[in-house]
């Protein structure tokens, strides 16, 4: 194992790396920005360097200076988190070139899952179900038209470097393609500076439900179940939950032994997430992310896994510690994400928390790096914290939430937490009756109202 950590990120999650190296008594070196200087993954760390100043560019995001941060401190390895490094084939690259060990895939497979066409063609490669589409950049209005005539329409219009939802465009017949393609292309060009688009069905009504893997590097992979994520609003989620209400126990078995083969294929090493829609009973690949997630925790609740302390060992070079049929699932977990914004409009709220009362009790988890008199400061997320919530059953864990979303408080700031207060009581949550529309259908609603 190493002696020795660095963590390239900032927030709850740097706390949660931290948690993980401190468990397993690997010292830690926190990286920070002059806006961050206070902050808690610098405050609990064994060593920390400023890396830059307050913009992400010139901070969490300057590779040069997170080597330098290595080098000074003689840290082994790197934890980049989620955002900003942490799907950056280049640093893994330049780690490694340093002999420092990146926690996480091998730079080629980075690079492999990150450009959403070459994924999608690996996908079809590993035996994964995908979205009915092109498997190419579309080069022409020609062959626009022609894929469109045969996955019929309404089509979606994607951006091969696609994230964050940017980049797409909806096309309901062939009259409004051309033009939806060529205003996704110039999104995608000032976005990304790759304008390279691909096609996909559209589907009306699914679920986003995701399957949590773990590889060794070796050929030996693990599917650590499923999470359900379409309570989204503007493709970004909102609330979380394992397992997904929408799934029997045979399709989970079958597309956990889908995707944990297909990892072995490819000999994936670290932590990953298989994102599908599902759809009639359907799974259809959407991407693989090459990291740890925000919502990895509920997976951490139902399987007792920490999947922080996996990725360490497979980095390290160690084994999974554990087979497929040894993964037990335990209960229910539902993980929201509370964030410094207007519950309504989702303005961002930057300021000073004047008052902090995290829930506690039995089955609640808070991962959050905010404090009373913390000043969260306007340069990075709007994340304040995530509320973990697991219980027995479904039933259970939803009372128990709605009990730990009365007792959070967070003043001095606007929050989430009404939002999650009202959509609790809501019966369609309660039924686990939701696709990816219902969130944006049910504010549109609020807003009117
Ligand atoms: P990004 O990388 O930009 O997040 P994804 O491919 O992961 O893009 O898709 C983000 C979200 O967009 C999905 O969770 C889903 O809500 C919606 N989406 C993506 N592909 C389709 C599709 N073919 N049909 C309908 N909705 C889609």
């Amino acid at each position: 194992m190493f002696s020795k950590v660095l963590i390239a990120n900032r927030g709850e999650i740097a706390l949660r790396v931290l948690r993980a190296c401190k468990e397993l008594g690997i010292a830690t070196v926190a990286v920070h920005s002059t806006a961050d200087t206070d902050a808690m993954h610098v405050r609990l760390a064994d060593e920390s360097v400023c890396i830059g100043p307050p913009q992400a560019a010139e901070s969490y995001l300057n590779i040069p200076s997170i080597v330098a941060a290595c080098e000074i401190t003689g840290a082994e390895a790197v934890h980049p988190g989620y955002g900003f490094l942490s799907e950056n084939a280049r640093f893994a690259d330049i780690l490694e070139a340093h002999g420092i060990a990146f926690i996480g895939p091998t730079a080629d497979q980075i690079r492999t899952m990150g450009d959403k066409i070459e994924a999608k063609r690996t996908a079809v490669a590993l035996g994964l179900p995908v979205v009915p589409g092109s498997t190419d950049a579309i080069r022409s209005d020609k062959e626009l038209l022609r894929v469109c005539e045969e996955i019929g329409y309404p089509v979606l219009i994607k951006a091969a470097a696609g994230g964050g939802g940017r980049g797409m465009k909806i096309a309901l017949s062939a009259e409004d393609v051309v033009q939806a393609a060529a205003s996704a292309r110039a999104e995608a060009k000032a976005a990304f500076g790759n304008d390279d688009v691909y096609i996909e069905r559209y589907l009306a009504t699914p679920r986003h439900i995701e399957i949590q893997v773990l590889g060794d590097g070796k050929g030996d992979a693990v599917a650590l179940g499923e999470r359900d994520c379409s309570l989204q609003r503007r493709h970004q989620k909102v609330w979380e939950e394992a397992r997904s209400p929408a799934l029997d126990e045979a399709q989970r078995e079958k597309i956990y032994e889908t995707c944990a083969d297909a990892m072995r294929k490819m000999k994936y090493r670290g932590a990953g997430t298989i994102e599908f829609l599902y759809e009639n009973g359907e799974f259809f690949f959407i991407e693989m992310n090459t990291r740890l997630q925000v919502e990895h925790p509920v997976t951490e609740m139902i399987t007792g896994i920490d999947l922080v302390h996996a990725q360490l060992a497979i980095a390290a070079g160690g084994s999974l510690g554990i087979k497929q049929d040894e993964i037990r699932f335990q209960g229910h977990a539902i993980e929201c994400r509370i964030n410094a914004e207007h519950p309504q409009t989702f303005i961002p709220s930057p300021g000073v928390i004047t008052h902090y009362h995290p829930p506690g009790g039995l089955g609640v988890r808070v991962d959050s790096a905010a404090y009373q008199g913390y000043r969260i400061p306007p340069h990075y997320d709007s994340l304040i914290g995530k509320l973990i919530v697991h219980g027995n059953t479904r039933a259970e864990c939803l009372m128990r939430l709605r009990r730990a979303l009365d007792e959070f408080v967070v003043d001095g700031v606007q929050s989430t937490l009404p939002l999650f207060r009202e959509l609790i009581d809501h019966p369609d949550i309660a039924n686990g009756d939701y696709d990816i529309h219902w969130l944006e259908h049910f504010l549109a609603k609020d807003a009117a109202a």
